[in-house]
């Protein structure tokens, strides 16, 4: 089967990165338009919930990247690892000597070329609840939480790439124990590499930032902000 050289795409801009291990770099955002999951909090429904955006070329996207000044590239989603040919556009971008994340879910493998994995596993807190108007049926519902939790794929996102982190939104109390649950689960990761991440489109209250620094503190996790929700607010572009 060959592999397309378009990518759906609801978005590409330049910015800051706002989280996880590279915050405050400048980096070109490539977003790829469409999701095997539906957060119930999804921060980007243009991608998920209601995919928008039009087919770009492979080579022209990369060339953008490039142009952008920018040496970090993120590719986001949506989830990006659900296209086949996410491959050749990391193939392309690396070739012009850019800095490659990849932010993932985690619920697909691909061996695919990526200077940091960004890995967001999303916690039963994700999962839209019985009667949200974005899912009459409920079978996103379904399909969200028996698709939402790949240990296969996490274990083999982890072993393939050494430069790698663990992001998890965390929403309440209750989410750490899931995540540690799933950690037990999971081997080769390092306490370090896990990061927790306060909820939400707006900037977190301080009672929100105080029970996710402790639990980060009494774990070993780093605490990740949003720096683009301070600097911007929950704006498209940035
Ligand atoms: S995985 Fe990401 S893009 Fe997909 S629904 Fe969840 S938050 Fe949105």
């Amino acid at each position: 089967m060959s592999v397309s050289t378009e990518l759906p795409i609801s978005e590409t801009f330049l910015s800051i990165q706002g989280e996880g291990v590279l915050t405050g770099v400048p980096s070109y955002f490539i977003r790829l338009s469409g999701c095997n999951l539906r957060c119930v909090w999804c921060d980007t429904p243009y991608a998920s919930w209601k995919p928008e955006g039009e087919k770009r070329s492979i080579e022209h996207l990369a060339q953008t990247a490039a142009a952008s000044g920018a040496g970090h590239v993120v590719v986001t989603g949506g989830e990006p690892m659900i296209f086949p040919a996410v491959e050749t556009l990391c193939e392309a971008l690396s070739a012009r000597d850019l800095h490659i994340t990849i932010e993932t879910a985690g619920t697909v493998f691909r061996d695919v070329r990526c200077d940091l994995m960004s890995i967001s596993p999303k916690l039963a807190s994700s999962t839209p609840r019985e009667g949200d108007q974005r899912d009459p049926g409920g079978s996103w519902r379904r399909l969200h939480e028996a698709r939402r939790i790949d240990i296969g794929a996490l274990q083999a996102l982890l072993d393939r790439y050494p430069s790698r982190q663990l992001k998890f939104v965390a929403c309440e109390v209750a989410d750490l124990a899931e995540i540690e649950g799933l950690l037990s689960r999971l081997h080769g990761w390092r306490r370090e590499e896990v990061l927790l991440m306060p909820e939400g489109v707006t900037p977190p209250s301080v009672d929100q930032r105080a029970w996710i620094a402790r639990a980060c503190i009494e774990r070993g996790w780093r605490y990740c902000t949003r720096l683009h929700i301070d600097l911007f607010g929950h704006t498209r572009g940035t």
